[in-house]
């Protein structure tokens, strides 16, 4: 009855009634009917197009149970309580049930009350479950994530291989494949696994209009990245990096640097990886720091940008991970830092792979490179690669449109690339074709006697670089084609052989040059040490400080010291957060002392027409070494301070010296345990008035001016004790 005009109307009522939607999005329906009537079905869908629901309704308004293989438990358990949750009878089948759970589930598949059964690929294959499955009615069977299949694939997994051979023993059921990135490779790579050629496939459009795509060297990215990141600030963002230990570090960089972010991958804590996850989705965190373990599942509406720190290892990738940004149709950033030395580290870590893995890994990055490189519109790029076709010249919301590269007719070169193809008989990759263009005469080229070829070093004067986008270009404009089956060679399109006798005009353009040197990251040396301050609001500053100690009758040292003022008048904090990143400010000294100075502050920069640097300036994660943590955690403790400097293997001078710097960096320390045992009242107090009407606070003069009263260690103690209660 689904199949006439009055069933899908009746699918339309079940879409209200379960889901609550008043229409199907794109080919929904289409797919939906197609299942229905015991057809294969291929659906190739991005992220967020709506898969889950062409199988979820036919499952439930057919007789049976249909079986959905996904490669993650824990979607899985996601999926079942939300289809619970609509009054669906939905059940999982995967290695965390117990052998009585699992006997309840059988038992309710037999009697024909599950509609969806979420099975993990393993589980599948266990014989009793085969034999299982192969009594019970199985509507038809669901395999989600179904690029796993293929090699080609982003995220290639052996077990979903024994899939079809699994779905063959339960009997002759329909099959629905779904993915969300299938290059055309690897559509012909699962139709032909999963014996599914003659299957009708519905592939959606690619396109999310609302991403801008831009790619920038990586060189200061750590700056680049700050700068990015604060001027999206308030907005949920991901920064995707390669490594775990780049996650942290990075996420230990946006912290300190003012920004709410938060380290997520795999090799965290599950309690703390959750926690950041959660926080993220509710908004606590925003920026999220993660390898690509985060995001599969994730369906947070509202990212606004995505970054890749490090460069991905394939367009499928990026795609997907970029394709997190805008779920809701808006605003959606994705930035990708480019250097063609994470092409070669990746490259390195491929080393040990077996040769088939590591030459199609090989090819992936090469796309990858050829992206980032390229000067033609992102969108066009990306598209392609999915093997759809885009067909507007400026897409308006990528860097290549934005700031186009100049342009230039490519009708002659367009041709010499073609000619180049054809003759050598559509059997060479990139690096060949361009060896022979440019008349490399090397081992290859002279075995197969391609240096006695008439095209053989016709492009001469042009450099490999520049043929190389000549070639990409030709593959955009379908003048070239790449052989499915083996995606490094070029072939010659009809529409390319064409063009060699009656070219017409096709303007190209030049590749970026990104340009590698040594310092991608540095930017450590923090732009204090290198700008001098301004010396007018360093004096506005001091006689602030000047007026304010007078008023709270406490020497000027006290309130701020003179580095602090000088960074101040370096990078112009205007709010308390700033105030607080300034060396020697801690949290109770931004809020006792801080308001007339960020008064001050402001008031300048806004006479004064200053852009502050405190947007732009990185502040590395300055390494509170291990021995202050511990010192400062063994005072709270009251430990006698001669153990803690010989616990650290450390002298006693040593030690105070390291007291004073944390001291001075902010921290409020409390050694009266310690100095009233060393010293009476009335001494201590002897030493404390001296502080207090010191101009300088110098610790020399000090030293020299009790000439012997007390000894230079009880000094600086002292001193310590004095700015701890006053200063802090
Ligand atoms: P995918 O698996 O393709 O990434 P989902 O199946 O998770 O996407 O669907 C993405 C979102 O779209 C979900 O919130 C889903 O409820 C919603 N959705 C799916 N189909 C429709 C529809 N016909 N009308 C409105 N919303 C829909
Ligand atoms: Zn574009």
């Amino acid at each position: 009855m689904i199949e006439t005009t009055e069933g899908a109307i009746s699918l339309k009522t079940e879409l209200k009634k379960i889901f609550g939607y008043d229409e199907f999005r794109g080919a929904q329906e289409k797919i939906i009917l197609n299942i229905l009537a015991g057809k294969n079905t291929f659906v190739i869908m991005p992220t967020g197009a709506g898969k889950s629901l062409c199988y979820q309704l036919p499952a439930i308004v057919k007789e049976g149970t249909a079986i959905v293989i996904s490669p993650l438990i824990a979607l899985m358990k996601n999926q079942v309580d939300q289809m619970v949750s609509v009054g669906v009878n939905a059940k999982f089948l995967n290695s965390t049930l117990s052998k009585a759970e699992i006997v309840k589930v059988k038992k309710e598949i037999t009697s024909g009350e599950v509609k969806l059964l979420y099975v993990a690929p393993e589980s599948l294959t266990k014989e009793e479950n085969i034999v299982f499955f192969r009594n019970a009615n199985i509507a038809f069977v669901a395999i989600d994530e179904v690029h796993c299949i293929s090699e080609w694939g982003h995220d290639f997994r052996p077990e979903y291989r024994r899939i079809k051979a699994i779905v063959s023993q339960i009997g002759d059921v329909p099959i629905m494949a779904l993915t969300a990135t299938a290059t055309p490779k690897v559509q012909l790579d699962v139709m032909k696994n999963l014996n599914m050629e003659g299957a009708n496939l519905f592939k959606s459009s690619f396109n999310r209009s609302n991403l801008y795509y831009e790619v920038k060297p990586k060189q200061q990215a750590k700056k680049l990245l700050i700068q990015f990141v604060k001027g999206h600030k308030g907005k949920s963002g991901i920064v995707y990096c390669l490594s775990r230990k780049k996650v942290e570090e990075i996420a230990q960089l946006l912290k300190v640097n003012g920004v709410n972010a938060a380290p997520y991958h795999a090799g965290m804590e599950p309690s703390q990886r959750i926690a950041h996850q959660d926080g993220f989705l509710n908004e606590d965190i925003e920026v999220i720091v993660a390898t690509i373990a985060f995001g599969m599942g994730i369906d947070k509406p509202d990212v606004r940008f995505v970054v890749h720190y490090d460069v991905p290892k394939s367009i499928e990738g990026y795609y997907q991970e970029t394709g997190r940004a805008g779920r809701d149709g808006l605003e959606g950033k994705c930035l990708l830092l480019y250097s063609y030395n994470d092409i070669l580290k990746l490259e390195k870590f491929n080393k040990d792979k077996p040769v088939t893995e590591r030459e199609n890994s090989k090819l992936l990055l090469e796309e990858m490179a050829s992206y980032a490189e390229s000067s033609v519109c992102r969108r066009t790029q990306l598209l392609y690669y999915f093997g759809e076709e885009y067909k507007q010249d400026n897409c308006g919301m990528c860097d290549n449109c934005l700031h186009p590269k100049e342009q230039f007719e490519g009708a002659e070169y367009l041709k010499m690339v073609i000619n180049a193809v054809k003759q050598t008989q559509e059997r060479f990759e990139i690096n060949h074709l361009v060896n022979f263009i440019t008349g490399k005469k090397n081992q290859n080229i002279k075995s197969y006697g391609h240096d006695q070829l008439s095209g053989f070093g016709t492009g001469v004067e042009e450099s490999e670089f520049f043929w190389k986008a000549v070639l990409r270009q030709a593959l955009f404009n379908e003048l070239l084609l790449k052989d499915i089956d083996n995606p490094g060679l070029f072939k010659v399109s009809t529409k390319g052989f064409d063009y060699l006798h009656k070219s017409y005009s096709i303007k190209i353009s030049r590749d970026h040059e990104f340009v590698t040197t040594g310092e991608e990251e540095e930017i450590e040396k923090s732009v204090i040490n290198i700008q001098a301050y301004d010396p007018t609001l360093f004096n506005l500053l001091k006689g602030l400080r000047k007026k304010v100690a007078k008023e709270k009758d406490l020497p000027p040292y006290v309130i701020f010291q003179e580095p602090s003022l000088e960074e101040m008048a370096t990078v112009y904090p205007l709010t308390s957060d700033d105030l607080k990143k300034i060396i020697g400010v801690g949290e109770s000294k931004a809020r006792k002392f801080g308001q007339p100075f960020l008064n001050l502050i402001n008031q300048y920069v806004d006479e004064n027409d200053i852009i502050t640097a405190s947007d732009v300036l990185v502040k590395s994660a300055g390494v509170k070494s291990r021995n202050k943590i511990s010192i400062i955690n063994q005072i709270d403790k009251k430990q006698d301070l001669e153990e803690i400097a010989s616990g650290l293997s450390i002298s006693y001078e040593q030690l105070i010296t390291e007291i004073e710097h944390i001291c001075d960096g902010g921290t409020k320390l409390n050694l009266d345990y310690y100095l009233d045992d060393i010293l009476d009242d009335e001494r201590q107090e002897d030493i404390f008035d001296y502080f207090l009407t010191s101009e300088s606070g110098d610790l020399q003069e000090a030293i020299k001016d009790f000439s012997g009263e007390y000894s230079e260690d009880e000094v600086r103690l002292m001193r310590i004790k004095f700015m701890s209660e006053y200063a802090h």
